[in-house]
This record gives C-alpha cells, structure tokens and sequence, in this order.
C-alpha cells in the first residue's frame, strides 16, 4: 500500500480515505488483527475498535446498528483494495452468516472498486490494464467500498452512488466521443437556437458596458433602440469583428441578457415592449454575472460540459475568471443530469455508426435502469444485487472505451492556452425584423453537471491592440474577437 507515488491520484485517494479506521485512525491489517467492518452510517473501523462497541452502536457518530456487530462481515471490498489477503474461508463463512446474495454482492462491489488499484484489478480481473478514470468518478467508488449492503442505510446508499456512477459514466462517454471543440460548437449552436448571441470577450464587454452605462438610472429603452445605440457605439471599433456586428447579431446579444433575467421587459400598449434594468442590479459587476450565469445556464440546459479555464477563455478571454466561475458553475449545477445526458448520449449515438457505437447502444438499457431508480425507494438485497451487476457492465464498457477512443485524445493533451484563437461567428443573417422571442426564460430549473471536467483547450484568442474609446467611457478594449464554432 505504501508505494512510493506512482499511482499518484488513485493511491492517494485510498491512502486518505479507506486504509483507517475511522476511530482510532490506525490503518487497516490483515485478516485476524485489524480487519475492516463497515456500519450502516458508512464509517468504518478496525476490528480492535469493533470489539469494544456497545450497544452496536458506531463509535464515531453514534449510530445504532440495525445488525449485531458481533455479526457484522468485515469489508471484504476494502481488503481488497489495500491489498490484504482475505483467508480461503472466509467467503464460505460470509456465505452461511449473510446468504449467497451478500456473497455475490460484495464480489461485485469488490469488482467495481478494484479499479482504482491496479494490483487488485489484475487479480480480480486476470488482466493488466491501464486505467485513469476520472477522480470524481474514483471518489465515488471510494464511496461505495464504504456502503454496508446488510443495512437498509448501506443498500440506500449504494443505489444513490450507482446513480451518481451511472451520470458520471455517461459524461465520461459523451466526453470520449466529443471534442472539446465540439462541445465549444455545441455551446454556440445551443445559444444560436436560442436566439442569443455572446461575442468574443472584449466585444461582449464592451457592450456590456455600454449598456450598463446606458441604464443603470432606469430608463426604459426599445430593443431596437438600443441595437441602434450599440450599433453606433461600436462603428469602427471592431474592426475585425465588424462584418459580425449587425443588428441581427446585437438583437441577439440583447436577448442573450433578456434571457439571463437582467431587464424587466415592459409591454408597451402600441405593441412592443421596452426594457429596463432590473432594479436588483445596483452595480456593474451584477450585471456582468448575470451574463456570465445565463450562458452556464445554456450550457447545463444543453449538457455542454467545458472545463473551468475554458469557460474563462470564452467568457472573458483570460483564464483569470476561473476561480469565480468555478464557484457559479457550482451554484448553478443541477441536482440530478442522469436523465438529461441519458438523452444526450441517446442522440448522439443515433447519429454515430461502427461497431463501438453499437456496443456502446446497448449500454443504454441499461442506464435506463440506473435512471429509474429511486434513492428515497428501498431496495433489498436482490434488487441492489441486479444494480450492482449493471453498474460492473457500464464501468467495465468505459474501460474498453477509454482504451479504445482515449488514446486519439492524449495526444491532443495541451497547456491551457492564455489566448484564445477565434474564427469569425457565424452569424446567420435575418432580417432586421425578425421577430425576437420575448419570453423571460429563466430556467434555473435543469442546468446540472456536478463535476468539473478535465480536458484539453482549444480556444485560442489571438491578442488585439486595444483603442481607447470615446463616449466617456473611459476604457481601453482591444477588438473583439468573437469566438464561434
Ligand atoms: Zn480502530
Ligand atoms: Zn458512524
């Protein structure tokens, strides 16, 4: 278990988390000294610490048991893991104590978490492989290794972490069949369908700016006014970019804030409406985070996942934001993306052929099965038995995958880039009067994407000199780049 490193993530994680006890904090041993027993709260302790529990209740949170500890199995998972040698009869024991279902459940449980030990995936497996999965993908079988399937509590918890597995998997799988710039274009087709439109950073803030400016006492204004108005403003500042700002473009990036709730929108009698900001916005800043959450907010409507700088690179054309976009994309993560990225993966692979793509189709039934379940239920041995064998199939089909369709995508491993490279929007020309939807959508209901994804950048933005601007505005900003698909 001590190794010196190599493992890196995989053998620190255990090393934190599962080699403990819980209680006195001395690591894990062999069979007869200090053997791990896990309760139904999830904490698990040695079996020196076990022996003087009383009343069954757990040591460190004070749950009571809903099984005598004198007859609780010890973790066979976690034995596993660390690599200590489980004795020949010991699974003949847990067999008469628990019954056959708890035998073949714990092997599986077994199946699942030996990979994050190499060691313990080649003698459970037979096979050598190389596997580097995800560390929010790791903690959540660490988290499963700490479930005690004799206990209603345990088996609850075990359907809860197969869900999230299962979600997490299918990200993994989206990711693997997608680019990074695929999931950029994705980003901008969503926002295009949308009616919206986000310029490249420097462009974007600047209209930001000018409309704030324009605003922030309360004044009513017409979309097309202010199209006009920000029409005017920018004339010749964005060289670059000026065949990309029109009117229909600009519409657009106001109804990309309309949508973000920043304006009330006032209907006006002769028809029409005018918007004014939303008297909740007393500074800048708000006004510019309310942009920021609405484009996040597309991107979980439309499961587009991108890596923190990425979002930084886009939003604000350094990866300076990372940090504070980070802590909103953690706010307006949804709860629960099983369902959404069931559906996302379902499409994508209705559009794929080849073999892979055909075994990867039949993964979906499967993953039905996991989105059905629900973690308030309770679920007995059997049917948490039936999960578990799913969850084995689809960990083990991301493992082929990876090795399959990762390895084009190591090679493509970068540095995030400082700069990012933009190709000109492609901006579909409407006619000025093309009518722009209204509605106010605030969908915080389904953005969702627990985790961060790691990946590669590939957004370049080529720098610009910066102009100084009139209007009082004292600022001076670069030519936009509009980053497009
Ligand atoms: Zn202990
Ligand atoms: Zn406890």
């Amino acid at each position: 278990m001590e190794e010196k490193g190599s493992k890196g993530t995989t053998h620190t994680l255990i090393r934190n988390f599962l080699i403990r006890c819980s209680f006195c904090r001395k690591k894990f041993g062999d069979w007869n000294s200090s053997a791990p027993y896990t309760f139904g709260c999830g904490h698990t302790i040695c079996s020196n610490c076990l022996a003087s529990v009383e009343d069954d209740c757990c040591p460190v949170d004070n749950y009571k048991s809903a099984i005598s500890v004198r007859t609780l199995p010890p973790n066979t998972c976690i034995l596993y893991l660390i690599e200590v040698a489980v004795p020949a009869n010991a699974y003949e024991t847990m067999i008469s104590n628990h019954g056959i279902e708890y035998y073949q459940s714990m092997i599986l449980m077994e199946k699942l978490v030996c990979v994050l030990n190499p060691n313990a995936f080649k003698k459970i497996n037979n096979q050598v492989k190389p596997i580097n999965l995800a560390k929010s993908l790791e903690r959540k079988l660490i988290s499963l290794a700490s479930c005690q399937l004799l206990e209603e509590l345990g088996r609850k918890d075990i359907i809860k972490y197969i869900r999230k597995l299962g979600e997490r998997i299918l990200l993994e799988l989206i990711l693997l069949m997608k680019s990074r710039q695929q999931q950029v274009n994705e980003l901008f087709a969503a926002l295009r369908s949308l009616k919206c439109q986000l310029f490249g950073p420097k462009l974007q803030e600047m209209i930001m700016r000018l409309l704030y400016n324009i605003m922030n006492e309360g004044e009513r204004i017409s979309r097309k006014t202010l199209t006009a108005y920000l029409i005017h403003q920018l004339d010749g500042r964005f060289k670059e970019e000026s065949k990309n700002i029109s009117n229909t473009s600009i519409g657009r990036a106001i109804q990309l804030l309309v949508r973000g709730s920043c304006f009330e929108v006032i209907p006006r009698d002769k028809g029409g409406s005018l918007l004014k900001l939303k008297d909740e916005i007393r500074n800048y800043e708000q006004f510019r985070q309310k942009l920021d959450a609405a484009v996040i907010k597309v991107a979980f409507e439309y499961d587009v996942h991108l890596k923190v700088e990425k979002w930084s690179l886009i939003l604000y054309g350094s990866t300076d934001k990372s940090q504070y976009l980070n802590s909103m994309i953690d706010k307006l993560r949804p709860a629960c993306l099983l369902n959404s990225r069931l559906k996302h993966i379902s499409c994508t692979l209705n559009e794929e052929v080849g073999k892979p793509f055909q075994a990867l189709r039949k993964l979906i039934p499967q993953f039905s099965r996991i989105e059905m379940l629900n973690p308030d239920d309770e679920y007995d041995l059997a049917k948490v038995k039936e999960m578990l064998e799913v969850a084995v199939e689809i960990l083990y089909a991301l493992l082929e995958y990876s090795e399959h369709f990762g390895k084009a995508k190591d090679q493509r491993q970068e540095n995030a880039p400082t700069d990012v490279v933009v190709n000109p929007p492609d901006i579909i020309t409407l006619k000025l009067d093309d009518p722009i939807s209204f509605n106010t959508l605030d969908n915080a209901a389904d953005l969702s994407s627990d985790e961060s994804v790691d990946g590669t950048d590939d957004l370049i933005i080529s720098p610009v000199p910066s102009t100084p601007l009139k209007d009082g505005i004292n600022r001076a900003v670069g030519s936009a780049v509009a980053i497009s698909p």
